[in-house]
């Protein structure tokens, strides 16, 4: 659930509302169950009669109510997205290992490549994801002159700042790699990032070439090397990524998993044309842009992955069950490397419903404003299912009559709840 929409979020939901339909007739391509689902639960997200809620009670009183929305999760809608960018940063934290020493690794493409992965994304993005992982394996095995593998963690991102379509990966790379037939970690200082360059391109295109077999392709693949004769874009961050963890992956999210253009970013639309902007990483400065309203509409959609897609993965030793396997060998062998810092990972627990409405409107949903005590779930409405669970029934069925006191110096033996409706005292007892 989500607490509160920002405002441009009205201006998003009728933008879509008035020009989807006009929309997918131009481009039938996104004309399709999935996507028209996507849209119809994005319009939907926030509604209580439409979408669904969760209805809290006091139990104490019977006066308090809180009523919240639940939210449609959509990977087209903006007021979910900071949910998903909450959970993104805790699972990430929880994949990064105290001890070693990781590397923020970007890959791109030129932008003759673009349509060709735009046209066949179902096809390519996959193989993109995986080729990424060759190229650093390769790059770490020749520098080190061992076979080493490397653990990986991929974000596939498929837009640049204006929300144009830009496809490239984000790698959380660990510093070197696990050499198998040694037994022994590699760490690596450094990473030559001409021969990374290369690398990448012979990589990428070689993946294009097998993956897309028409003359089509292979002519364009020539044209790569022809006009790219230092390889292809890849950007290394400078320095380690020591043991803060958690400032790694908020950072990495920024980039990452945030949608295409937020919704401060729109500033104006008259039914047919869209005004944003966005800080451009070329001049540092606020662009600002006007486009038409399908335009805008295929900015958003064209990032919206394919179906079951998933856009982070995690490779080689990263992989949770050879992380675990070799993990001792692998502080062991950085303990002895200068200026690591050697700290406790901090997980970041994803932020309940109840932490964000608190953080976004300063006060807490939960709490009854009557007589102070926490609130528990009332009922839940489901638009498809109904009423999925429903306090008073429980109550009127027995959930609590057949329970005993407990022995619990914390409560108060017993508790008198008045139901709202009815308005009848009950005792309740062992309640949470
Ligand atoms: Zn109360
Ligand atoms: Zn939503």
């Amino acid at each position: 659930m989500i607490a509160e929409a920002p405002p441009a979020w009205n201006l998003f939901k009728q933008i879509f509302a008035e020009h989807w339909n006009g929309f997918t007739r131009v481009h039938p391509r996104y004309q399709t169950p999935y996507y028209d689902g996507l849209v119809d639960k994005m319009l939907r997200c926030g509604d209580p009669e439409k979408i669904g809620y969760i209805e809290y009670g006091c139990l104490q009183c019977g006066e308090g109510k809180h009523r919240g929305a639940m939210s449609c999760k959509s990977a087209l809608c903006l007021r979910c997205a900071k949910v998903y960018v909450d959970n993104w940063v805790s699972q990430v934290s929880q994949m990064l290992h105290a001890g070693v020493i990781y590397r923020h690794i970007v890959l791109t493409m030129p932008a003759m490549l673009r349509p060709t992965f735009y046209q066949q994304s179902k096809a390519l993005l996959s193989p993109f994801m995986r080729c990424g992982v060759r190229c650093l394996d390769d790059v770490f095995s020749r520098v080190s002159g061992k076979d080493l593998k490397g653990g990986y963690i991929v974000v596939i991102q498929t837009h640049g700042r204006n929300g144009q379509y830009n496809p490239h990966l984000h790698f959380i790379a660990t510093s070197g790699g696990w050499d198998h037939k040694g037994q022994q970690w590699i760490h690596l200082d450094y990473i030559p990032y001409a021969m990374l360059r290369k690398k990448w391109q012979w990589h990428l295109l070689t993946m294009l070439r097998q993956t897309v077999k028409t003359n089509a392709i292979n002519r364009l693949v020539d044209a790569c090397y022809t006009r790219y004769r230092e390889g292809f874009v890849t950007n290394v961050q400078k320095g380690d990524v020591p043991s803060r963890y958690q400032s790694l992956a908020t950072y990495l999210a920024k980039y990452v998993v945030s949608p295409p253009i937020s919704l401060r970013r729109i500033d104006r639309y008259d039914g047919q044309r869209v005004a944003y902007h966005y800080r451009s990483h070329k001049s540092e400065r606020v662009e600002r842009e006007t486009v038409d309203v399908y335009t805008f509409i295929g900015r958003m959609i064209q990032h919206v992955f394919p179906k079951g897609f998933q856009r982070v993965r995690y490779y080689g030793v990263q992989a949770t069950k050879t992380f675990e396997k070799i993990k001792y060998m692998i502080q062991e062998a950085l303990a002895t490397v200068k200026g690591i810092v050697k700290g406790a990972i901090k997980i970041i627990a994803p932020m309940t419903y109840r932490q964000r409405y608190r953080q976004s409107t300063g006060r807490d949903p939960l709490r009854c404003p009557h007589c102070h005590s926490d609130m528990g779930v009332w009922r839940i409405w489901h638009p498809t299912y109904g009423v999925i669970y429903d306090e008073l029934e429980a109550i009127r069925r027995g959930k609590y009559a057949s329970q005993a006191p407990r022995a619990d110096p914390a409560r108060s033996p017993g508790r008198t709840l008045r139901a709202t409706s009815g308005g009848i005292p009950l005792l309740l007892s062992g309640l949470r």
